[in-house]
């Protein structure tokens, strides 16, 4: 049973909202699934983070994507999220070494110069809506907080922390978006401020193992207002299947196909947007090659 879930708050005068999730199983899953390293795993949950606080702003059946390309060795980032809470993210380089100052992990070594783009995907309308920022620092969060003042331009804080035990393991990895809502002034700033100075690091908040309720409280306390959990729990959702990866090797041609089973080699096809491998066995390739066989 996944512990990922989402959990919103909005004050009781409707002018601060929030999202909070902690994250922990899925990221493990998809470090499991890419084999990453501590500064990619880390580079994985910041961009998916990203995308699902990003989702919890979403309707029914829309999608977020973002997607970072830059000029370092991580070369791109990409994470998605829908409203339903299927995510996916992928790390274009799962092994990046470590990167340390003063006890962090760095990602901007790796990142460089880039850009930041988010896609929103809307039922029914063909193309997404996409907006893109140059990246500020290369470390994420900051470059999200970056992108979420310039292009909605609505006064944000985002937050989030992962932290990992021995052999890179995930133990703890959560985030937290607020939002001023159009009409709140400056009293609610100052109120988000000293919100996030009395809660301190998040980092040390998930020491303690919160749920992402846990963390709404603490941070909200004293202010009134409604938590509730996103009615969808986090989960890996990916559109590879079976049927794709066998396509995919149809593609290659007859030639191709007839020098793999000639190899005697088991095939491993890996999806590019989940991680997830396929193993391709010597039976499924001879009937792979009969069916490319008859086409003739
Ligand atoms: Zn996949």
């Amino acid at each position: 049973m996944s512990n990922s879930k989402l959990f919103k708050f909005l004050s009781e005068d409707g002018f601060i909202r929030a999202s909070c999730v902690v994250y922990t199983d899925v990221l493990n899953e998809l470090r499991e699934l890419q084999e990453t390293s501590p500064v990619s795993t880390m580079a994985l949950g910041r961009t998916l983070v990203g995308a699902i606080l990003l989702s919890s702003r979403l309707k029914d059946e829309q999608a977020v994507a973002i997607q970072i390309q830059c000029e370092g060795s991580m070369a791109m980032v990409f994470a998605q999220s829908s409203y339903e809470c299927g995510v996916r993210a992928f790390v274009g380089e799962p092994h990046l070494p470590m990167s340390v100052d003063r006890g962090n992990l760095f990602l901007a070594p790796h990142v460089g110069e880039g850009t930041l783009t988010v896609s929103t995907y809307i039922k029914g309308s063909a193309q997404p809506q996409i907006s893109r920022v140059a990246l500020q620092t290369g470390e994420i969060t900051e470059d999200l907080a970056h992108y979420l003042r310039t292009s909605l331009q609505v006064p944000c804080l985002i937050t989030s922390g992962i932290l990992l035990g021995t052999e890179g393991v995930v133990t703890s990895a959560g985030g937290l978006m607020v939002e001023m809502l159009p009409g709140h002034t400056e009293d609610h700033i100052a109120l988000v401020e000293r919100c996030l100075k009395a809660m301190g690091s998040i980092s040390d908040v998930l020491a303690n193992q919160p749920t992402g309720e846990d963390i709404l409280r603490m941070f909200f306390l004293g202010v009134k207002g409604q938590i509730w959990e996103h009615p969808h729990a986090l989960q890996i959702s990916c559109s590879c299947n079976r049927d794709k990866v066998t396509s995919s090797i149809e593609l290659l041609g007859e030639v191709d196909v007839k020098d793999m089973i000639a190899k005697n080699e088991m095939v491993q096809v890996k999806c590019e947007m989940c991680g997830r491998r396929y193993v391709v066995v010597m039976d499924d390739l001879k009937a792979i090659y009969q069916r490319l066989r008859k086409l003739h």
